[in-house]
């Protein structure tokens, strides 16, 4: 390819991702997609894999690119890996760094939930060389479309360890956060639209959010000029979460919590789970100003909603986020559902938000 060509090819892929951030209501998944049954085992988490060395390479490869291709029929307007190089969204993360070591294990309680035999912090934590850049690459390569790129938070990752080297769960999480920095600008480099960091651990510890949760989460996010979005959800709809959901209430208010100094933050979208959960809508009123990745599919059903469905719950959303601040999205990852549900629950996503957006372009 002459420098001339690639100058080309250039242009019209910043024209196509900015065209598509332009779009009123673009769609998303907010992260994990289903693996294929020849890479992982279905319907499970931290399924092992099927494949080893360098069949598992290239396996992970196809399926990213399979992922990719599902999610463009789907009409995914903001595409990502699914998720189908990791085995976890905070593991496989936690995997690559030094400092921890997995086979020194303690049980622990998992966001305040369940109990989990964790890996221990047994000295400094850093990252000796990027963890997901190359699929990163690998994944701008097959694409002009937009691309978000998760990470866990760093509250989120010190919540599945043991720390027995900082004690302290502040000091830990800003070491975490410095790490995370690290990574976010490589994949930045790789040509990522947007880094999204998941911070399910959010809706359970409030004072630690407000006091120094936010404060890592900017650290992390330092310097990055691409788009940044946190996620807050109430889980994926495995039993210990839909189990907690039932003792939650009527009212979910859990997002009132932080959303006052999330609206303060440098983050610029917040994504949350809206559809079926008991939300109230209007606490989206908090955060009045910043863009949203509104939660239109249940990701703890295999019911599949109608686009009609979907449309309601962006239309509800709308009182309280104006339309071009509004990234219809799923409530959470779909990893553990079957494949061909989640597919469908994509183009369900995509049919709903092109009704609302024929009501918005017409008024
Ligand atoms: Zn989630």
């Amino acid at each position: 390819m002459s420098s001339g060509q690639k100058l080309t090819r250039f242009n019209s892929f910043s024209e196509t991702v900015e065209n598509i951030m332009k779009k009123l209501l673009p769609t998303s998944s907010s992260g994990s997609l289903p693996k294929p049954t020849w890479l992982a085992e279905p319907e499970t988490l931290w399924s092992p894999w099927k494949l080893q060395n360098e069949e598992l390479v290239s396996g992970k490869q196809d399926a990213l690119r399979l992922s990719l291709q599902e999610q463009q029929h789907a009409g995914i307007d903001i595409v990502s890996d699914g998720e189908q190089t990791r085995q976890h969204f905070v593991t496989t993360f936690i995997e690559h760094l030094e400092g921890v070591d997995f086979e020194k294990r303690e049980t622990v309680k998992i966001r305040d939930r369940y109990d989990a035999s964790v890996p221990t912090v047994v000295g400094p934590v850093s990252r000796k060389k990027p963890v997901f850049v190359e699929d990163a690459k690998f994944l701008r390569q097959q694409t002009d479309q937009p691309i978000k790129w998760a990470l866990p938070g760093p509250m989120t990752m010190i919540d599945t360890l043991y720390d027995a080297h900082y004690k302290s769960r502040e000091k830990l999480a800003w070491e975490f956060a410095k790490i995370l920095n690290q990574e976010a600008k490589e994949l930045e480099a790789a040509g990522v639209d947007i880094i999204q960091f998941d911070e399910p651990a959010f809706n359970v510890f409030f004072d630690e959010v407000n006091d120094w949760g936010i404060a890592c989460l900017e650290r992390a996010i330092e310097g990055l000029k691409c788009e940044t979005a946190v996620h807050i959800c109430y889980g994926y709809g495995i039993k210990a979460n839909t189990d907690w959901k039932k003792t939650l209430g009527t009212e979910w208010r859990q997002y009132e919590q932080v959303f006052p100094k999330l609206q303060q933050s440098n983050i610029d979208i917040i994504s949350l789970e809206c559809h079926n959960s008991h939300v109230p809508i209007e606490l989206l009123e908090l955060i009045r100003g910043k863009k949203v990745m509104v939660g239109a599919i249940d990701v703890a059903t295999n019911d599949i909603e109608t686009p009609e469905e979907v449309a309601a719950t962006l239309r509800k959303a709308l009182e309280f986020v104006d339309a071009e601040h509004l990234y219809p999205c799923t409530n959470c990852g779909m990893a553990p559902l079957p494949r061909d549900i989640a597919t469908a629950k994509l183009k369900a996503l995509h049919a709903g938000a092109e009704i609302v957006r024929a009501e918005l372009t017409n008024e």
